[in-house]
């Protein structure tokens, strides 16, 4: 029996709002714990929940980047159970009445162009954390931090339109990106703020009839997420073989092992008694709100890449690389906003000034090498001034000390020889001194000719100008 996979996944992004979703608490990271809070994220009786209007900004965005409709009214429900990290006894969310809803991401596997369904995307607070060992100011035990309580999050669910831990991949990065280019989440995954919550079931090839689904619980790299999918299908499918049965459950990713294990009976909703939150009115969206946040929207990767194809003549893999991140494509534009010959920028960003960075570990903004100072660069190529491989020499002492590159080639005397007459005097030396080439050059071997390159440049220390050193080479080998 062959099986095809269904998965749906549920995305959890972490809003960068500088307060909670409900009060006036610092959503900073890392501070000492229970140092961010307030009768609000603490759950005291009688302490009322605002709604921060920003949250619902970074949705409406959210909801329009992925192509959703953004609901007119929404609701925020009550999600019922007992927790530690939860004072209240509920955690705020949206179920009914979500705010957006009814979108979509294309994603592309193996050249092929997919549609991933978004049910909806909702806002919800995140609960507090545990703190298991040695805990801060209370020694050996057991404590409860609630800094992170009443952290705004945003929960995208997909459609079960996933066929695949590749496809599930593409589709996270995808995501991923959109939101770290609306500049609503850091999309930093190691800390939690872009985890993922994986559905996976499978059925016989050809069926209509999805399998029952087990639930992966908060996976959060985009390897470990490709290895619990795949992991779950193969044990799914073992369990069937040997007729067994999926039992809907949560399980958990060990990222040790890269298996999955059960964590607990999955709950129905109907468990969490979900209710609309009496203390939040209906959240109303006026269409005047969401057209100015339309407006707002950055351009986002997908049109960036279509337009570097059309307008600027870039390859796809080009196109692809610079707009990973969004700063590294504002970085390439302010050069060709300076500089239109989009394709040597490109080829500069992406080789001297992109390798210099990865050896350092650092990210373009920590760049010495504005985009200005690339820009003069180039133009110091053009103009003749120096050739295209001391601009590498320059490149490395610019990116060091943030110098400019005209100063540099002053300072370390690297302006390119084009003057013919000390060209052919280096170039008469290095015949006279290695004769027996020359016959051999002459007797037809031509491979020689790179050997005499060669030896011009190095004479000039790399500076003569290897289109005139080329040209007048030849002729006097010709003789
Ligand atoms: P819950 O809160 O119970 O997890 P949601 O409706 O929020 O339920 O999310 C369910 C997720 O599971 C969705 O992403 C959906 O696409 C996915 N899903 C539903 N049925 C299946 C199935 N049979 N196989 C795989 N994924 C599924
Ligand atoms: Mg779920
Ligand atoms: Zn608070």
């Amino acid at each position: 029996m062959q099986y095809q996979a269904v998965i749906g996944l549920e995305v959890h992004v972490q809003l960068l709002t500088n307060t909670k979703i409900f009060c006036g608490c610092s959503t900073k990271f890392g501070a000492s714990p229970n140092s961010q809070t307030c009768p609000v994220c603490l759950g005291m009786p009688g302490a009322l929940p605002v709604l921060n209007k920003k949250v619902v900004e970074y949705a409406i965005r959210a909801g329009l980047a992925t192509n959703c409709s953004i609901a007119q009214r929404s609701v925020f429900a009550r999600k019922n159970y007992f927790y530690p990290d939860l004072p209240k006894g509920y955690q705020i969310s949206q179920f009914e009445l979500p705010i957006c809803v009814n979108g979509h991401l294309d994603i592309e596997v193996d050249g092929k162009v997919k549609r991933i369904g978004i049910t909806r995307i909702h806002m919800e607070e995140d609960a507090g954390k545990l703190v298991h060992g040695d805990v801060p100011g209370l020694g050996q035990g057991s404590g409860v931090d609630l800094n992170r309580a009443c952290t705004p999050l945003l929960e995208v669910v997909s459609e079960p339109d996933i066929r695949s831990a590749d496809e599930a991949v593409a589709y996270l990065k995808k995501l991923h990106q959109i939101v770290v280019y609306l500049g609503i989440c850091d999309g930093n995954m190691e800390e939690g703020s872009f985890r993922c919550d994986a559905n996976v079931s499978v059925m016989p090839v050809g069926s209509d009839k999805f399998g029952t689904r087990t639930e992966t619980k908060n996976v959060n790299s985009f390897r470990f997420v490709k290895q619990a999918i795949e992991h779950e299908i193969e044990r799914q499918i073992e369990v069937i073989e040997e007729g067994g049965r999926i039992v809907q459950e949560t399980r958990l990713f060990d990222p040790n092992t890269g298996t999955t294990r059960s964590m607990r009976g999955k709950e129905e909703a109907h468990d969490y008694r979900y209710f609309p939150d009496p203390d939040l009115v209906p959240l109303v969206i006026s269409a005047d709100w969401v057209e100015d946040a339309r407006l707002s929207l950055p351009e986002l990767p997908e049109a960036k890449r279509a337009r570097y194809l059309a307008e600027l003549g870039l390859t796809a893999y080009d196109a692809e690389v610079l707009t990973a991140s969004r700063e590294l494509a504002e970085y390439f534009e302010a050069c060709t906003a300076l500089y239109p010959q989009a394709k040597s920028v490109a080829n500069w960003v992406m080789g001297e000034l992109t390798r210099a960075l990865n050896e350092d570990g650092k990210g373009i903004a920590d760049s010495r090498v504005t985009p200005q100072l690339l820009v003069d660069l180039l133009e110091l190529i053009d103009k003749g001034t120096i050739s295209g491989k001391i601009a590498k020499t320059v490149f490395d002492e610019m990116y060091k000390t943030g110098k400019a590159p005209a100063a540099i080639v002053a300072e370390k005397g690297l302006v390119q020889v084009s003057d013919t007459g000390e060209i052919e005097r280096i170039i008469d030396q290095i015949m006279a001194a290695n004769a027996g080439q020359v016959e051999e050059f002459r007797g037809g071997k031509e491979k020689v000719f790179g050997f005499f390159v060669g030896q011009v440049m190095r004479a000039s220390k790399g500076k003569a100008n290897p289109a005139l050193v080329n040209e007048i080479l030849l002729k006097k080998l010709k003789g």
